[in-house]
């Protein structure tokens, strides 16, 4: 993760998707992340670096309860797969698990949230 690389949290689920540059983060067996021909001792100690920082932030992530998916920047360019994967990762929305949605809304309206939030603890599943 860094600065300018897009992290999308989603706090309700403990969820995070990381989307990593090719480059940067020395994504392996990718066409995009070629070593630099000059200075390739600094670049790979650099990519080296990265990897190492990758890793420990999302050991942090982890400790502290999240789950994290890294898509990686050539990942990017398949729409499709990348919709189904993150589909898959995500489970299903908000609107989706909640009966008292109405069709087509995204969000929950008004009261609906507690109603919600109260049947699931009825329910005896975690928020
Ligand atoms: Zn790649």
């Amino acid at each position: 993760m860094f600065r300018g690389d897009p992290t999308l949290p989603f706090r309700d689920r403990r969820k995070a998707i990381l989307v990593h540059g090719c480059f940067w983060h020395a994504h392996e067996n990718c066409s995009i992340s070629r070593v630099p021909k000059t200075r390739s001792e600094f670049w790979q100690a650099k990519f080296a670096a990265n990897r190492e920082r990758d890793a420990r932030l999302e050991g942090l992530a982890r400790e502290a309860g999240w789950k994290c998916l890294v898509v990686w920047e050539c990942e990017l360019a398949d729409e499709k797969r990348l919709a189904t994967e993150l589909r898959s990762y995500l489970g299903p929305t908000r609107a989706g698990r909640s009966a008292n949605c109405k069709q087509g809304s995204s969000r929950p309206e008004g009261n609906t949230k507690s109603k919600y939030k109260s049947r699931l603890r009825r329910n005896g599943r975690r928020l």
